[in-house]
């Protein structure tokens, strides 16, 4: 049945949708309805509560902001009659510009709110009447308690993002909201994993929900191709990079991933000194302004290299990505399948590559058990020096895989504790970081290498 219903939707003429809506689809470049798409659209159309497990990438977005521009239809009232709540404010700016797409011929009036800035503006333009409200649930909570947004129209409401809204530790806002809207509301939740959390959060929100998934939970999109390499330690991560983006043909538009900002800034520092392209970066420490002028300028092709931490990323939306360079492995292992949904976006192929010291195995491992696959290694090509780890990061490595194992096995007591390894740091005179005057040192390519 399910089967013979999906095999009936090919086309977006297939949904009951108004002109407005295929007008703007057409305009949009949509040929036909994503899988989730397929799926979901008739359900939402049909008044249901929908869980819905998709990675970003999939078309999620049109998938409920379709039915949910067909039901809001046209601006009417004062106060919101939709809300979607998102992580990050990249994510509220993401579906705000999807809604200016999709509503292109629509009347709506929408806004994104978020924190980071003032509120004014955000009340201002609430406060001239407004249908749809895509907010991050802090900035969404405030102004609600400050008067300034009434909620008592409010007929649907979409959580986007669900599982990294949980790990932000969103869930106390999430309540105090539930609490305070109508209860007679159609409720969709959208999530690329279903941890445990975002199950209890879908059992607390949804009604009698259908299930919609595209992909197996945490499944990359398929049209990524995987690829691991083994690299020894910081350095040679950095040759195997310079390698990597001397093909600028190939590596056209790349996002790095980095574990830290620290590593983000050095990396989009150390890319910047190689002159191979535009680079910027996007951290917890960037001014928002920054962060969106860098989106901005990577999404408009002017720079060719983004380097971003998983929080800072999260929400980017940029079609046409070449490749996800994972510099250093996540440890919260959903944010691999988040990073490599970065690339490979609406049908395009994408690659994702993965560079792992040996205390970072430990993780590709853990990954390739979420994943359900092992990852595909190849070794280092030849080309590319392989330097000798330092004492103190080769110290770092070590530490990191003692850790692991006691993890695994309390009962371990460690090489460094049965031998008493670590060196007290000896007193320098300089105290300088190693690997910030690693950093430093290497210099334009050529120049750099002794
Ligand atoms: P999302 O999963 O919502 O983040 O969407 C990923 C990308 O796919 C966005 O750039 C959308 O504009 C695009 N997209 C959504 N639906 C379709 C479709 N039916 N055909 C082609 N591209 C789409």
């Amino acid at each position: 049945m399910a089967e013979e219903a999906e095999k009936e939707i090919s086309t977006f003429e297939d949904f009951k949708l108004n002109k407005q809506l295929l007008n703007a689809i057409a305009e949009a470049g949509y040929q036909k309805p994503t899988p989730i798409q397929q799926q979901a659209i008739p359900l939402i159309m049909a008044g249901h509560d929908i869980l819905g497990i998709a990675q970003t990438g999939t078309g999620k977005t049109a998938a409920y902001l379709l039915p949910l521009l067909l039901k809001v239809k046209y601006a009417q009232g004062q106060h919101p009659r939709a809300i979607i709540l998102a992580p990050t404010r990249e994510l509220v700016m993401q579906i705000t510009e999807n809604i200016a797409l999709l509503g292109k011929y629509t009347d709506l009036r929408f806004t994104g709110i978020y924190g980071g800035l003032g509120p004014k503006t955000q009340i201002e333009t609430i406060s001239k009447g407004i249908d749809i409200i895509v907010a991050t649930p802090k900035r969404l909570m405030e102004l609600y308690l400050k008067g300034e947004l009434v909620l008592k129209e409010l007929k649907t409401l979409i959580l986007d993002e669900a599982d990294k809204m949980m790990d932000m530790g969103f869930m106390p806002q999430i309540r105090q909201i539930l609490e305070v809207i109508p209860r007679k509301r159609q409720n969709l939740l959208f999530s690329a994993t279903m941890p445990e959390k975002v199950v209890q959060l879908s059992e607390e929100f949804l009604e009698f929900p259908m299930r919609v998934e595209v992909t197996p939970q945490a499944t990359p999109v398929e049209t990524v191709s995987q690829v691991l390499y083994q690299v020894p330690n910081l350095r040679t991560k950095i040759a195997m990079l310079e390698y990597l983006l001397q093909d600028a043909e190939e590596f056209n538009r790349v996002i790095i991933f980095t574990r830290s900002k620290r590593n983000a800034e050095s990396v989009a520092k150390f890319l910047e000194r190689q002159e191979l392209g535009e680079v910027r970066a996007i951290h917890g420490n960037k001014g928002q302004n920054t962060r969106i002028n860098a989106m901005e300028a990577f999404k408009g092709g002017e720079v060719r290299f983004l380097v971003a931490t998983d929080v800072a990323a999260r929400g980017i939306d940029v079609s046409m990505v070449s490749h996800v360079i994972n510099f250093d492995v996540p440890f919260v292992y959903e944010d691999y399948v988040h990073r490599i949904g970065r690339t490979g976006r609406a049908e395009n192929e994408g690659a994702s590559i993965t560079f792992a010291n040996e205390a970072e195995m430990y993780h590709i491992r853990k990954i390739e058990k979420l994943i359900r696959m092992q990852l595909p290694e190849q070794p280092l090509p030849p080309a590319v020096e392989v330097f000798k780890t330092p004492f103190e990061e080769q110290q770092e490595i070590a530490m990191e895989i003692d850790r692991q194992k006691r993890r695994e096995n309390p009962d371990f007591k460690g090489a460094f504790h049965e031998k008493k390894a670590i060196p007290k740091a000896k007193p320098t005179k300089t105290r300088r970081d190693p690997k910030a005057s690693f950093w430093q040192k290497t210099k334009k390519k050529g120049s750099g290498k002794r």
